[in-house]
């Protein structure tokens, strides 16, 4: 192993949400130093995870099996679907334990910069989601939440998701203005994002 390595890993890691270079290098001289603890770790948890996960065929969530374990949960609440851009804006909604419903995930946000378009995302499966569930007596949707942070990718995708499904009878509410400006759901404290979910509104 050459110096090349070590350069890739910086590289690979700098890339990562959050990450700068000099975060980046800190964090590959601390896996050095404790190669047989930490970055042994590391790697195994990686190549599960790596291995193992898969995105749920219904919702978009991750779980060992095809199909999540909230969807394949019979106490919850069928009858209310909650929308949201990524995994990590479910993870921030179930660590609350306050919506009881099912989820939806689009898998991103529409974007004119980063050049992300509707067919990038889970849209139309969840048309056909909703669509389809209208036939059902007991599993019927009759809401869908839109729960978009408040930047513009996430304004103009709930728009256009609510534009979607407008010729459906299911009825849409997003998130109570209590969402600041700009922030991602997964980075509301639970209080700020249960308020949010109790104070919804049609729209
Ligand atoms: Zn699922």
């Amino acid at each position: 192993m050459s110096v090349g390595e070590i350069e890739k890993l910086v590289n690979c890691i700098s890339r990562l949400p959050g990450m700068g270079f000099r975060s980046a290098m800190r964090t590959v001289v601390h896996l050095l130093k404790r190669k047989h603890t930490v970055m042994n770790h590391l790697i195994k948890s990686l190549t599960d995870v790596f291995e193992n996960v898969k995105e749920c065929g219904i919702c978009g969530n991750i779980d060992v099996k095809s199909t999540c374990f909230i969807c394949l949960d019979k106490k919850r609440d069928f009858s209310t679907l909650c929308v949201v851009s990524d995994i990590s804006d479910l993870w921030a909604i179930e660590r609350t334990g306050f919506y009881r419903g099912r989820y939806h995930v689009l898998g991103g946000k529409l974007s004119a910069i980063d050049g992300v378009r509707p067919e990038d995302l889970n849209i139309t499966r969840l048309y056909r989601r909703v669509c389809e569930s209208e036939d059902s007596d007991d599993e019927a949707i009759r809401e869908v939440i839109i729960a978009m942070s408040a930047d513009l990718d996430g304004q103009t995708t709930m728009f256009f998701v609510k534009d979607k499904l407008k010729e459906l009878s299911v009825k849409i509410t997003t998130l109570s203005h209590g969402v600041p400006i700009g922030s991602d759901l997964e980075g509301l404290d639970d209080g700020t994002l249960i308020a949010a979910f109790k104070h919804r509104h049609s729209f």
